[in-house]
């Protein structure tokens, strides 16, 4: 991408929950302050998340490239820099980035004192790519 870096990458991602390449900067810690952490999530060409569930839902605040959100039994929004997408509690769904663009997107778990994401099955190759 050679769009302006507004917050560091972070780290690549190195768990299951995760299809091709992601990195991810922690900019607010879970605590019981707040109980809302936030993360910086990069998503190289071609990357997404698992399916998964939130119970105290998730904000999605894209600030590069091109993506895709589905939630199940849903067509798949394709997303871009600029949208907001508001993840209900418990939602099974999935995002990621397009094939040819990557994605950036700040993500804000809310309401983490109702339990940690859900990590369910992956977004098949064949799913992912009828998108396109
Ligand atoms: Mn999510």
């Amino acid at each position: 991408m050679t769009e302006q870096v507004i917050f560091p990458k972070g780290e690549k991602i190195a768990n299951e929950h995760f299809s091709g390449t992601a990195w991810l900067e922690v900019l607010v810690p879970e605590d019981s302050t707040f109980y809302c952490p936030v993360f910086n999530v990069t998503f190289e060409p071609g990357a997404r998340n698992n399916w998964h569930k939130h119970p105290g839902g998730q904000v999605l605040l894209v600030t590069g490239g091109r993506g895709y959100y589905q939630e199940a039994k849903k067509k798949a929004q394709v997303i871009r820099k600029g949208d907001v997408i508001r993840i209900p509690p418990d939602v099974k769904h999935w995002h990621g980035a397009a094939p040819d663009s990557g994605l950036t997107h700040i993500a804000i778990s809310t309401n983490v004192q109702k339990g940690d994401a859900e990590w369910l099955e992956p977004v098949t190759d064949e799913e992912y790519t009828r998108l396109s």
